[in-house]
């Protein structure tokens, strides 16, 4: 049984969100600020945590930026929880290390699902989500093959890794900086036109005309969103 925790202050909705992930089989645990949720990420060691971004003590963004160092915590999946929710705080939330992003007055219905895809898509569990599809696009995540419309495509990593990358977080727009950082890692040799040169060549590939992008949106000033 997979073991949520739930980093909320606000007592009724940690326990209203505690109770749903129960009744979907889930265990789930809750701390009411960013320490005691830290001290419950090393000792409880949670498949999935569930955090608020404003909390006393240590802010969910502080927290989500410390469980991503500790080698021991940066593989489990974050989803953030905010009242704000501009594209500004997404993308922050994105940067600090965060999987996905619910915006609060949150839909129950609508949160569960996000746990559901977030946990399906965990390390560990990628075995289980072969694939990821998104009209006439369709990636084997193991096989590492891209298909459009049934015929292969071939890709080259760095390609294949930002398609990938683009498609888990379908609408919603990711900075050149989180591209890089999660493709290049900290390595500072590489700019961030180099992002702008991948996609480019994804474009070619994967766009009915390159020149008139639909499927990967640019932002301008901000990044790339991948559209469908
Ligand atoms: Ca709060």
């Amino acid at each position: 049984m997979a073991k949520v925790l739930i980093v909320e202050d606000e007592e009724m909705l940690a326990r209203t969100l505690a109770d749903k992930l129960r009744g979907d089989g889930y265990t789930a645990i809750t701390a009411h600020d960013g320490e005691e949720g830290l001290e419950k990420i090393r000792e409880e060691k949670p498949d999935l945590i569930v955090l608020d971004i404003m909390l006393p003590r240590l802010d969910g963004l502080s927290l989500c930026r410390l469980v991503r160092r500790d080698p021991a915590t940066a593989h489990i999946p974050i989803i953030m929880l905010t009242a704000r929710g501009t594209e500004v705080d997404k993308i922050v939330g994105l940067e600090s290390g965060a999987d996905d992003y619910v915006v609060k007055p949150l839909a129950l219905g609508e949160f569960l699902a996000r746990v559901r895809a977030v946990m399906r898509r965990a390390p560990g569990r990628l075995a289980m989500l072969d694939e990821l599809s998104s009209n006439d696009i369709r990636l084997s995540l193991t096989g590492r093959r891209m298909f459009k419309d049934d015929r292969e495509i071939k890709l080259s990593n760095k390609e294949f890794d930002l398609l990938a990358e683009l498609m888990r977080n379908k609408g919603v727009v990711l900075s050149r900086d989180l591209i890089l950082t999660k493709l290049w890692g900290h390595d500072y040799f590489v700019e961030k036109r180099t992002v702008d040169v991948h996609i480019r060549w994804l474009r070619e590939k994967i766009e009915d005309d390159p020149s008139e992008p639909r499927r990967i949106v640019t932002v301008r000033g901000v990044g790339y969103r991948f559209e469908g």
